[in-house]
């Protein structure tokens, strides 16, 4: 535990309150400190504080109901195995939970990480399902990359993996028969997701966020529910750290470094640590946002009304067919249209690599 209490020291070090004394809570010697509090705690007092908040989160936004069949979405990251253990210590007598694997074929990092991720839920009883992009969609991430890296214009990496992933999610979750789809989102991706939502004027997206993601109730549409909403990122690592949980970190995703969220999160990170309490500030301003937007039920009726389903897939969408489907046939076209830019490949690729923390949002 020892090199575990470096790392977390280093991780909750803050410029106006370096010293870590004793527990908040009781005589012993405090092993965190939270600068937004500021709050120090012991080990054991930590673990209360922060098993404290993932069960007030549940309860504020009512997103558990008693016999609500969940699906975790589980990479094998930190957010989402920690979201496992917690949902299985506090849920499992009144809930049932099974997890959803997805791998998008990344060589020498999904795979690792779906190793962990089923080694979890044997760990924790939990059953799995593991689904690929390939068996799904006949591609990988492995091979939308270069697609992208040859022609900006389709879009970032991350935009086309996220928008397979919850189509899979949805529709599993309804193969599945569950009522709710559960994610490791934690505070810090909620945040970055409000100030991109808000640098890129985008309302729509902005409205669909929160505890419990989107904006209308659809029998199409699986429920996708954030337990780890009010829960800041290195909080959950040092909750890893004092519990012993095993989850996958070795690596980040080859493609991490092309999402914009990087320059977000970097952004609010140094926010955060020169002026502690800043990323619960954003998301309280962002409730209250939500709150003065929420729309009419006459309007959410409307939206409801004009819901068709996918040409194609079936899935729920307003269009002809569903944003996945227009992806799939997207990079199919480019795929047979374009040859490879090599040169130009070789120079992004040459960009410093940042790690994004992936989930499955
Ligand atoms: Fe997909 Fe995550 Fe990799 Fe982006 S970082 S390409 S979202 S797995």
């Amino acid at each position: 535990m020892g090199s575990n209490i470096n790392q977390i020291q280093k991780i909750t070090k803050n410029s106006k309150n370096k010293e870590i004394k004793t527990c908040d809570k009781c005589k012993k010697k405090a092993v965190i400190n939270l600068a937004y509090g500021p709050h120090k705690f012991c080990e054991y007092h930590f673990n209360k504080f922060f098993e404290n908040r993932f069960k007030k989160t549940i309860r504020k936004y009512k997103l558990i109901k008693s016999k609500e069949k969940i699906l975790i979405a589980l990479s094998g990251g930190k957010d989402s195995v920690t979201l496992l253990h917690l949902l299985n210590k506090f849920y499992k007598n009144s809930n049932t939970f099974s997890a959803l694997i997805i791998d998008e074929g990344v060589k020498g990092y999904r795979d690792n990480a779906v190793k962990v991720a089923i080694d979890e839920c044997k760990q924790n009883n939990v059953s799995y399902t593991v689904i690929s992009f390939k068996e799904e969609f006949n591609i990988t991430n492995d091979k939308i990359m270069p697609l992208i890296l040859k022609n900006e214009k389709l879009g970032g990496t991350c935009a086309f993996c996220g928008t397979l992933r919850r189509n899979i999610m949805n529709k599993y979750a309804k193969k599945l028969n569950v009522d709710k789809i559960a994610t490791g989102h934690n505070l810090d991706d909620e945040v970055q997701s409000f100030v991109m939502n808000v640098f890129n004027n985008d309302f729509k997206r902005l409205k669909r966020t929160g505890a419990e993601a989107g904006l209308i109730e659809h029998n199409g549409f699986v429920k996708r529910i954030k337990p780890l909403y009010l829960t800041p990122e290195k909080e959950i690592i040092a909750y890893c750290a004092f519990n012993n949980i095993n989850h996958y970190s070795q690596a980040c995703c080859p493609y991490s470094w092309t999402a914009k969220r990087n320059e977000y999160r970097e952004m609010l990170n140094n926010f955060e640590n020169r002026f502690p309490g800043t990323q619960f500030s954003i998301m309280r301003f962002n409730e209250k946002l939500k709150e003065e937007l929420s729309p009419s039920e006459e309007k959410k009726r409307e939206l409801k009304s004009k819901m068709k389903t996918c040409t194609i897939c079936g899935e729920p969408t307003d269009k002809l067919i569903c944003k996945t489907c227009e992806m799939i046939k997207t990079l199919k076209k480019e795929n047979k249209t374009k040859k490879e830019n090599k040169k130009n490949n070789s120079k992004k690729y040459n960009k410093k690599l940042t790690c994004y923390s992936t989930k499955y949002n």
